[in-house]
């Protein structure tokens, strides 16, 4: 299948798009998945259930045609296996604990190559608004050595329970008005890791663990962090949502209003 468009990472046009799979294939992301269109199911057609009336089966695993094949190479080649180590690591510890991680466990992993994929996956599902609006990600990505997250933007990460979790799920860069106040901020969920990209002082889940400094670290150190990322649930397809099944029938049978969401805010 031949794609023509503009690639989410460099922002080249007109170029011959390849497949990305987010996360990379070998980290689960090899079976077939549901992906629905969110902002359908937030224009009315979702009634607050947490399963969405309507989707298709991608065959070939969650991803999308968004990059050129240079970037695909490139960001693959360079930080695809770090990140698969860091999912094989999450995933033991989840099943091991049952879905109760509650101390810090140590991941031997490549900090800055994690992050980087973590980014680069983020452009993905973003569309290339992002490098637009932030354009030393580019820089960031495709130079495997430079260090540092640019423009003061963060990354929070936790664990998602397979267990007790629906689905997996992805947003663009959102405005969240929960209880008053507003929250920007990108989700990508995909058992057994989540991320929130934000400029945020605060995520949207006091819980969620900061890993921005992940890049401090160097291309080539690999290290022993003990990190303690929060066990949560994806039962709806809102991003930041973390409410139990339960917790989300509740608040359907009250017709509790908890906040907006919008999609896409640039
Ligand atoms: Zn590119």
């Amino acid at each position: 299948m031949k794609k023509i468009g503009q690639c989410c990472i460099c922002g080249a046009k007109n170029v011959r798009l390849s497949f990305e799979h987010v996360p990379p294939r070998a980290a689960f992301n090899d079976q077939r998945v549901f992906e629905t269109n969110i902002q359908k199911m937030l224009t009315g057609e979702w009634d607050g259930k947490p399963q969405p009336p309507q989707g298709k089966w991608l065959q070939a695993g969650a991803g999308k045609y968004t990059l050129c094949e240079k970037c695909n190479n490139d960001t693959g080649a360079w930080y695809g296996s770090a990140y698969v180590a860091m999912a094989r690591r999450a995933l033991e510890l989840v099943t091991w604990s049952g879905g109760t991680v509650s101390l810090a466990y140590p991941y031997q992993i490549f900090p800055l190559r994690v992050l980087k994929q973590v980014i680069a996956m983020f452009c993905s599902a973003c569309g290339p608004s992002l490098q637009e609006r932030f354009p030393d990600i580019p820089r960031f990505v495709l130079d495997r050595d430079q260090r540092y997250i640019p423009h003061d933007l963060k990354v929070f990460a936790y664990l998602i329970d397979p267990s007790k979790s629906v689905g997996n799920r992805q947003a663009p860069m959102s405005g969240v008005l929960i209880k008053g106040k507003q929250h920007v901020f990108a989700e990508i969920a995909f058992a057994p890791l989540g991320f929130v990209l934000t400029g945020d002082t605060d995520p949207i889940d006091f819980s969620l663990l900061n890993i921005t400094h992940f890049g401090h670290s160097a291309f080539y150190h690999r290290e022993t962090l003990f990190l303690k990322l929060p066990v949560l649930q994806i039962s709806t397809w809102l991003p930041g949502d973390f409410r139990s099944k339960d917790q989300v029938a509740r608040d359907v049978a009250s017709n509790e209003v908890k906040g907006r969401v919008d999609l896409n805010v640039f």
